[in-house]
């Protein structure tokens, strides 16, 4: 097997495997119940690991014991008690089981290479630990994929659509617990993002848990004498209405799936425990009624992605629908309604992902095989001269490769096709070879250029020509924030300066030169530090996670290195997200390199209420200031900013003891957005500069 042809969709709520194969996709089905998808969730019980359908059927008995949805938590630090085990489990552990899972449906079938899916919002830190997932279920290379751009290949490639000029499409992905937009830009042969914008904590199953709070509970609570039942649901304090809590959301989303294809539905509640039995109706419309603030929310994603790109909605040829929750009819009614543009329902948006993700599978070369080529002995490749011309994508049934050699080359060459299909045989090299070579169609064509000198003994090969032929391929993903060098100024503060710009393509590489800016003396204990940090090069407040961070001590140092000393540094991210830095100082002839692929991240509760606390006194302060100036237009935007940041604030320290719902990650996904628009809003006024170096989160970089 040449290229990697495993695709692997790990959503939030349910994941899916399938191959590629002679230009078909074939989805691996679960043996049990044949589905094309397995609920990613996981339940232990009584030494028993259970994964898919049979856990989540135990999300409603046995709560305490079955995990889900800890796609939302990846790369975070946050761990699950497993108590029939008496462990902790990571999201990492966790998403690993399900990849097991899927692995197995492909029955003695060994799969060493896939590509796996992730959202376009996910930040270096949850990409790296999707690939640390990969890696624990057995894996050996697992390449990254961005979920809207697996949508758009499985619609371009299932749908054998003739594009023939430059068209741009919108991704609308609402699944189980991501949102992601994406602006994507096709033409007859590659898929391009343009733009792409995302929210890690808005999904299917935001809606279940309004559909419990806002529906559900009060209708418990008119029926019954309990009250406040909201907050005892979710309060670590009572097990009982724990449980009941789990109970109502699987039934909550049941109904919510009735609700698509009915009018009406209905939910039976009995808690013996709580002494509660009921039997409630919930109607469409007030399902659609609470809902309405959930697809604003996706809504104005949407309208800020095409406001942002300067275009309006009739640029857009069609909308692409993915995931489960745009089953919706009110979502795609409103879609419909609101755009006017074509709504694009043909394939099942929960398997959409799954399918493009085995195309572009089916389209990549894998590392392990070159690896393998690579342990064979080397073949000197004698520094000749070789050009090779073609044509990477093709439509036709062959394709033209030029070869042109140095004047001197007397030899023969050789043109081979990995599946072994095609072979020129040994034959008179000339200073210009043209040869027409045959394409398997739809799949990536892997050709072998091979020198041999006048005696026949080879003397150069070149394995890497590929040619892919009929597929989409696609021009790259991007990078959905700043990639950034934290520097130090002479003032003491410190600065960003950007290394890799948002929706920059991957892989990127770079060379940054600077200057030492102090002296730092051989057996110091000073230091020279890099941080390189992940987050918007203009607000750096509580999204600047570092990423890569080496610090060079003047103990390791031979001389002395002195102010105005050249430092060269080179920074590559690949396209599965390792960061690679290498650190250059010649006059030292020092040499560091270094690979980050960071997976974790902390997230609390307490410093997150202190971050939102001081951008609001900021803001306060710049609104006492700014009064005199009677600047009413700022005076305004900063005054809306106080309010957002007051409700934020009101909500962190209101969920102080919520031990059970995300909402402390949707919370540190609205501080983000709101500090973003923050920078932009002091970006106008000097004032900024607080804002700023009250941003600084690291100190003393000895370089600029
Ligand atoms: P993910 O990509 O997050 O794994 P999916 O695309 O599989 O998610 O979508 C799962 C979500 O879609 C769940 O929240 C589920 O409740 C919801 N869903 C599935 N089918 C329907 C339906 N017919 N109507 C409404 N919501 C649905
Ligand atoms: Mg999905």
């Amino acid at each position: 097997m040449k290229n990697i042809n495993i695709g692997i969709d790990l959503g939030t709520t349910n994941s899916g495997i399938a191959k590629y194969e002679n230009g078909k996709i074939s989805i691996y089905k679960n043996p049990v119940g044949f589905k094309d998808t397995i609920p990613s969730v996981v339940s232990f019980r009584k030494g028993r690991i259970q994964i898919g359908e049979k856990a989540r059927e135990h999300s409603a008995t046995n709560a305490e014991n079955v995990f889900s949805s800890f796609k939302r938590k990846m790369g975070s630090d946050e761990v699950y008690y497993i108590k029939d085990l008496d462990k902790n489990c990571s999201p990492i552990e966790l998403s690993s089981m399900v990849l097991n899972e899927l692995v197995n449906f492909a029955q003695g079938e060994s799969l060493k290479s896939a590509v796996i899916t992730i959202p376009a919002s996910f930040d270096t830190i949850q990409s790296n630990a999707t690939k640390k997932a990969g890696y624990q279920a057995g894996f050996e290379e697992i390449v990254l994929l961005q979920e809207p751009i697996a949508a758009c290949l499985a619609y371009s490639n299932s749908l054998n659509l003739e594009i023939t000029s430059d068209k741009k499409w919108l991704v609308y992905d609402f699944g189980g617990g991501t949102f992601d937009i994406a602006l994507i830009n096709i033409n007859e042969r590659d898929l391009k993002v343009y733009d792409h914008k995302g929210n890690n904590f808005l999904g299917g199953v935001d809606l279940d848990t309004l559909f419990v709070e806002k529906i559900i509970c009060p209708k418990i609570e008119k029926e019954t004498h309990e009250s406040n039942l909201w907050e005892k649901l979710i309060s670590k304090e009572n097990a009982a209405y724990n449980k009941l809590f789990f109970e109502l959301l699987y039934k909550a989303e049941e109904a919510k799936k009735e609700l698509s294809i009915k009018e009406t539905s209905n939910i039976e509640i009995d808690s013996d425990e709580l002494s509660i039995s009921l039997d409630i109706e919930i109607s469409r419309k007030e399902f659609e009624t609470i809902i309405q603030s959930k697809f604003e929310e996706s809504f104005h994603l949407v309208e800020k992605l095409i406001k942002d790109n300067h275009l309006n909605f009739s640029d857009i040829e069609r909308i692409i629908l993915v995931g489960g929750t745009t089953y919706i009819p009110y979502i795609r009614q409103q879609l419909q309604q609101r755009t006017q543009i074509q709504v694009e329902t043909t394939l099942d948006p929960t398997t959409a992902v799954i399918i493009g993700a085995a195309y572009y599978a089916g389209s990549k070369p894998s590392e392990l095989i070159e690896q393998e080529i690579l342990n064979e002995p080397k073949i000197e490749q004698n520094n000749i001269q070789v050009e090779t011309i073609y044509e990477p994508h093709s439509k036709d049934s062959e394709e033209l490769i030029v070869i042109l050699l140095e004047e001197s080359f007397d030899g023969y060459y050789r043109i081979t096709r990995a599946d072994g299909g095609f072979d020129t045989g040994l034959l008179k090299a000339s200073k210009k070879i043209a040869e027409f070579v045959p394409l398997l169609e739809k799949t990536t064509n892997q050709f072998t250029l091979f020198l041999y000198d006048q005696q026949q003994k080879q003397v150069f090969s070149n394995a890497n020509i590929q040619i892919t032929n009929g597929l989409y391929s696609i021009l790259g993903q991007p990078i959905p924030n700043d990639i950034c060098l934290e520097l130090d100024e002479e003032t003491g503060k410190s600065h960003m300066e950007i290394i890799f710009k948002k929706n920059d393509i991957l892989p990127l590489k770079k060379t940054i030169y600077k200057t030492c800016s102090k002296n730092i003396l051989k057996n110091s204990d000073q230091k020279l530090i890099i941080n390189v940090v992940e987050g918007n090069a203009g607000s750096m407040v509580g999204s600047n996670l570092s990423i890569g961070y080496i610090e060079i001590c003047g103990s390791n140092f031979e001389q002395d290195l002195l102010k105005g000393m050249d430092i060269e540094l080179n920074f590559k991210v690949s396209e599965s997200r390792d960061l690679s830095i290498d650190v250059y100082i010649s006059a030292l002839d020092l040499e560091i390199s270094e690979v980050f692929n960071p997976h974790q991240r902390k997230i609390s509760i307490d410093k997150l209420s202190l971050e939102i606390k001081n951008a609001l006194d900021t803001v306060l302060e710049e609104i006492r200031n700014e009064e005199p100036n009677e600047n009413y237009e700022y005076l305004a935007k900063l005054k809306r900013s106080q309010e957002s940041l007051t409700v934020l604030y009101n909500e962190a320290l209101e969920n102080k003891n919520d031990a059970i719902t995300d909402k402390k990650y949707q919370i540190d996904e609205l501080k983000k957005s709101t500090f973003r628009n923050l920078t932009i809003l002091f970006g106008t006024n000097t004032y900024c500069q607080r804002w700023k170096s009250t941003a600084k989160s690291r100190t003393a970089f000895t370089f600029i």
